[in-house]
């Protein structure tokens, strides 16, 4: 099974060794590779190696932070001095196709996991990218395909088998340490403990994908966004839509020159051709669709076809910084707001995002802050450039829409950046710190990553 990062399993180095350096940087999927350097890198092989690394960190005063597919934005798993259990390896994944439920270690990623449902006719929300592991998508929240019909994916998390901080292996459910379970539903980064696997409640697999697209000239921005905005409401939940503002691509990822320009993708996802067809003509609907530079609908897909067209947007020969914000702030506030971050949008791969939400059902767990739109910027840059100007880009445009902001998305977190941020609600944040408090009073695990101010070494 193909792992989540780059590291061979069942290795340790230490800072020094031969292959410290490689391991610490194939421990991140993309270029931003972070310049911090943990103590000890442990890629166990197994649960009860990563039991026995929890443990030896105990001994030796060294803080922990797991990793499983290194997709972090920021790289919010290496820290200076600590101990990085690099999960990758781990990809293991269970299917109970009659009680519709899978397990899924952390190094999974999702296209690993739906691959396995598929024959079973099943379905799990994972996340857009193929190869965003399960690990640290689930504890965010994770946004993914279908999860405007059933919700973020760690609503559809049953049970976790997690080794907490004094080394012992727990398995929480509703039942049993289940605010360990609330936790583990939207912590994100924040998380105290290492997930060595999850139990998933699985979904019925909507049997016809359509996709519906649409390109626009730059100078049609701002009526796109307006009719976007009203369709939020209008739209059913089996109809998953976005707006990008970016350059065009090949299908292989090679950008084409010019101005960055709107444009709208919808993936319908029901059980028949029909509705799907009717959903996706509601974005014909668009008052200047007859000015649209390209439009291609109802074009029929599957979840990897989704997957293969995903992969040219996030490349990952880049260094990207992702930031983005939840919003129900009406179309004469955000339309403006966002259409400068639109027209604004930084180097050639870099982007501005728009993604209609439907606020679906989901159990009472840390993820707790959404809204009716989600909007977010995405810079990338080639190293060595240290990023500066994408960052400063990214966060002076979120900085200028905070007054519209409900708060973050952990997916695409960047404390660094603006450590300002609001990620939870203010019950859920107490709630969280209670129970950090009870399963790791000594602060054996790092938790946010809000820069060098972090306290390395030993406890
Ligand atoms: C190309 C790309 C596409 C993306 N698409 C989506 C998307 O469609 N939807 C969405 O919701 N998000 C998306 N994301 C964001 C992504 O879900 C988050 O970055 C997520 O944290 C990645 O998981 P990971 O395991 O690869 O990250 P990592 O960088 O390995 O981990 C992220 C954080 O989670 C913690 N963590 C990870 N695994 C564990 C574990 N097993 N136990 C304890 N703590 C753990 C780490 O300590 C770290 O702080 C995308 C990101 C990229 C780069």
């Amino acid at each position: 099974m193909t792992a989540a990062t780059a590291n061979a399993a069942g290795q340790t180095f230490w800072r020094g060794d031969d292959g410290y350096e490689r391991a610490r940087l194939d421990a991140v999927w993309h270029e931003r590779k972070p310049d911090r350097h943990p103590a000890v890198i442990v890629v166990p092989a197994t649960e009860q190696e990563v039991v026995d690394a929890v443990r030896m960190a105990r001994e030796r005063g060294l803080q922990i932070k797991a990793c499983s597919g290194g997709h972090s934005f920021t790289c919010s798993s290496h820290r200076e001095g600590g101990m990085l259990i690099d999960l990758g390896a781990l990809t293991g994944t269970t299917v109970d196709a009659a009680a519709g439920t899978a397990t899924a270690q952390p190094g999974a990623s999702g296209r690993l996991l739906n691959d396995q449902l598929l024959e079973h006719d099943l379905f799990f929300p994972t996340g857009h990218c193929q190869s965003v592991a399960l690990g640290g998508y689930l504890l965010q929240g994770g946004w993914g395909w279908y999860s405007r019909v059933v919700g973020p994916a760690c609503g559809s998390v049953t049970a976790i088998d997690v080794v907490t901080a004094d080394g012992e292996l727990l398995h929480a459910d509703e039942h049993h340490h289940a605010d360990l379970l609330w936790a583990a539903r939207g912590a994100g980064s924040g998380f105290f403990g290492v997930v060595t696997r999850f139990y998933l409640a699985c979904h019925p697999r909507p049997r016809s994908m359509m996709v519906g697209r649409y390109l626009y000239p730059v100078s049609l921005t701002e009526d796109v966004l307006y009719w976007l905005h009203a369709l939020t409401d209008q739209a059913p939940p089996g109809l998953e839509f976005m707006f990008h503002s970016r350059r065009r691509r090949t299908p292989d990822g090679v950008m084409i020159e010019g101005a960055p320009s709107p444009h709208v993708t919808g993936i319908a996802m029901f059980d028949s051709d029909a509705e799907c067809e009717e959903a996706l003509a509601l974005l014909a609907t668009c008052p200047v669709v007859d000015r649209a530079s390209e439009s291609r609908t109802n074009v029929p897909t599957t979840l990897n076809g989704l997957y293969d067209a995903n992969a040219v947007v996030t490349l990952q020969r880049y260094a990207w910084v992702g930031d983005g914000l939840w919003t129900d702030a009406p179309a004469e506030q955000l339309v403006p707001a966002f259409q400068e971050l639109c027209l604004d949008v930084a180097s050639n791969a870099s982007y501005a995002f728009w993604y209609p939400w439907s606020e679906p059902e989901y159990p009472d767990c840390a993820l707790s802050i959404t809204g009716k739109h989600y909007l977010a910027g995405f810079g990338a840059w080639t190293p060595p450039d240290d990023g500066r100007p994408y960052r400063d880009w990214l966060a002076g445009h979120l900085r200028r829409m905070e007054p519209l902001s409900k708060g973050i998305q952990l997916a695409d977190e960047n404390l660094l950046d603006r450590p300002e941020s609001r990620y939870m609600s203010e019950t859920a944040l107490r709630r969280l710190d209670a129970i950090r408090a009870t399963y790791d009073p000594d602060g054996r695990f790092y938790s946010y990553f809000y820069g060098e101010q972090d306290t390395p070494g030993p406890v």
